[in-house]
């Protein structure tokens, strides 16, 4: 009843950007769920959508009621985010952190965060976490970064990839959300692409 058994997981389809060509937004998929709004800092480049609906599709298959947030992408026009530096190319996101009852990260147009968990809180889920920075790690062949940040040092101990803000003096806040920032190299073909970026039309 393993392997052969878990229901297929259909690839979500990609939409390319309108006005900026080689920026794409980030498809809804079973493992991850939208953790900020509006839905205006979720696009990125094609090797950076291509690894958060991999991550996403093969997360679910393992943990389909436990679903990662994601924050911030890039705007669909890259313009600079001063509040977020490296993301502004479409190569950087955000991973939040796993609640252990389920609790996920939201948004409020007043008051900012809502849902917050950091990695010192007694929510937090180590060991999912932990998981979520595995699978990210095996990606890292096809999705190859430039660099991860995480302050769990139990990560950074187990997967040398992974950095603390203390290490890292550009960076700060990695309490509650993994950075990682792809190099941009994808593994999918052209072809595989073409199929991935069919817009569907249901008239
Ligand atoms: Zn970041």
């Amino acid at each position: 009843m393993f392997g052969s058994a878990r229901p297929a997981v259909p690839p979500p389809l990609i939409v390319p950007s309108m006005g900026y060509p080689g920026m794409f937004q980030v498809p809804s998929a079973p493992g991850h769920y939208f953790a900020r709004a509006p839905m205006a800092r979720f696009w990125g480049q094609l090797p950076l959508v291509l690894f958060i609906t991999q991550l996403s599709v093969e997360w679910a298959l393992e943990h389909p009621t436990r679903p990662f947030g994601l924050g911030d992408l890039a705007h669909e026009d890259r313009r600079a985010m001063p509040d977020h530096k490296s993301h502004s190319t479409g190569l950087g996101v955000d991973l939040y952190v796993i609640n252990k009852v389920g609790i996920q990260r939201g948004w409020d147009v007043e008051r900012g965060p809502t849902g917050v968990t950091t990695i010192h809180q007694k929510g937090y889920d180590a060991a999912l976490t932990f998981e979520l920075a595995q699978l990210v790690t095996k990606l890292k062949k096809d999705f190859p970064f430039i660099q991860a940040l995480f302050n769990d040092e139990k990560v950074k101990k187990a997967m040398p990839h992974f950095h603390t803000d203390k290490e890292d003096r550009r960076s700060s806040q990695h309490d509650d959300h993994i950075h990682v920032l792809l190099q941009g190299k994808h593994p999918y073909t052209p072809e595989r692409v073409a199929e991935l970026l069919r817009i569907r039309y249901d008239l």
